[in-house]
């Protein structure tokens, strides 16, 4: 079925044909109807499945459809979402698909001034999307009215609550009515999840997008077992190898990614990081420059890089092994989205090699391995452009020294 054979308005048909998307994915597919006929629905997918327009499509064309329009009643849909580069990601998505419809969709997230925000929010909008922190205080100051919400959208909300947030959803919630549709996204499931997405649906629709190999086809993804200390030479060497690509490398911590950018810098590769540290303003900057290719390589943790649309990544390095192996998924599925292909190598250091284990469990096969062989091993540390102190040097510089002091030292002859 094509998008053009939908019963949605063609205000919507227009963005999607300007876009190119002319069929739904899988997850639209199975979505679309339910949200249209007001249904609650419960889905698991991943991001890259094109869950963003499953719901953006059918809330458009809710909202642009309605007789009777008065935005200034209050917010007609509420999208909650665990990070901010995600809510931008999705409010561009809402303008994009609702450009010629005259929904009005903004965002607010935290780590910005509020006064901006508040004086938009003013104006009367239809959809925010919003992460909860931000949210709830600006609900708390009664700058957001909530009672005549009809959609609630929760996305990504396994993250959610990994990062601590069901204190401020719950907050949420208990200003919305009753009465309203759910829909309810989320990457995984376990028992905590299901607690919180049965407190908040009724009678949902579940929909399940699990392809068996939880890798997508289209990403060429190996192993290579790699000693922590020699994990920069081999990242010089994929990315002098791979000139020209965008190149996403993914670290354990931000202090890692500063080191890791720092050990680019002395061989002349110029890097990005993303990562929690970093003042809002910059993280965008970054991921900008990124994206628009002027910079190729981009040193990122996990989560301010869960959810995020980076599009045509070639290259995908975890430069550390994912502590969750959830994330392994995560990670390398920034690569090979939709039709084009992409390449991923994971360094694992023997320290790591546990976690290596529970990663190949979960994804109920092993990682192909790349061997390495002694002599290429040794030759990639040798080739790297890091100036390293070898012994001639050293000694050199050991008799320079005691020379300069032995100079120093020597008693002025008496005239
Ligand atoms: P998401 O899972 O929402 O992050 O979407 C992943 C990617 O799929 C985005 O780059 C979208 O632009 C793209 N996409 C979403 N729906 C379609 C579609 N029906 N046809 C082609 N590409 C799509």
């Amino acid at each position: 079925m094509k998008f053009e054979d939908y019963h949605i308005n063609p205000a919507i048909k227009k963005a999607l044909d300007k876009l190119g998307f002319k069929k739904p994915t899988d997850i639209q597919f199975k979505a679309i109807p339910p949200i249209l006929k007001g249904e609650d629905v419960l889905a698991i997918a991943q991001t890259g499945t094109g869950k963003t327009a499953a719901f953006a499509i059918p809330v458009l064309h809710l909202l642009h459809e309605r007789k009777q329009y008065a935005r200034q009643d209050g917010i007609k849909c509420l999208v909650m979402v665990p990070t901010r580069e995600l809510a931008i990601q999705i409010t561009e998505v809402f303008h994009t698909l609702g450009k010629h419809t005259r929904v009005e969709t903004m965002t607010v997230f935290g780590g910005v001034e509020q006064a901006p925000q508040i004086s938009k929010l003013e104006d009367g909008i239809d959809v925010l999307v919003a992460t909860p922190g931000r949210m709830f205080d600006l609900v708390s100051q009664g700058h957001i009215r909530l009672e005549r919400v009809e959609i609630l959208i929760l996305d990504e909300a396994d993250h959610m609550l990994d990062l601590g947030f069901i204190k401020d959803i719950r907050d949420v919630l208990r200003h919305l009515p009753r009465k309203r549709q759910t829909l309810f996204f989320s990457a995984t499931i376990n028992e905590h999840i299901k607690d919180l997405a049965y407190s908040l649906v009724t009678k949902p629709i579940r929909i399940q997008i699990s392809p068996k190999d939880p890798v997508s086809k289209n990403v060429d993804h190996s192993v290579a077992y790699i000693g922590m200390d020699d994990k920069r030479f081999f990242l010089e060497r994929v990315i002098k190898e791979n000139e020209g690509s965008k190149i996403l490398v993914f670290v354990r911590t931000k202090v890692r990614a500063e080191r890791v950018f720092a050990a680019m810098e002395r061989v002349g590769i110029k890097s990005e990081t993303l990562h929690g540290d970093k003042e809002q303003v910059d993280r965008l900057a970054a991921l900008n420059r990124f994206k628009k290719g002027e910079v190729k390589v981009l040193v990122a943790t996990d989560v301010s890089s869960r959810g995020i649309d980076i599009p045509s990544v070639e290259y995908v390095v975890n430069y550390d092994l994912p502590d969750v192996p959830e994330n392994y998924v995560h990670r390398v599925g920034r690569t090979g989205r939709g039709t084009q292909k992409g390449k991923s190598v994971s360094f694992c250091s023997p320290e790591e090699k546990p976690i290596l284990d529970v990663i190949e469990e979960y994804l109920g096969k092993p990682i192909k391995v790349l061997d390495i062989e002694k002599q290429d091993y040794n030759a990639t540390i040798d080739f790297s452009s890091e100036v390293k102190p070898d012994l001639k040097s050293l000694m050199k510089e050991i008799h320079d020294f005691e020379d300069a002091t032995k100079k120093k030292k020597k008693p002025k002859k008496k005239k």
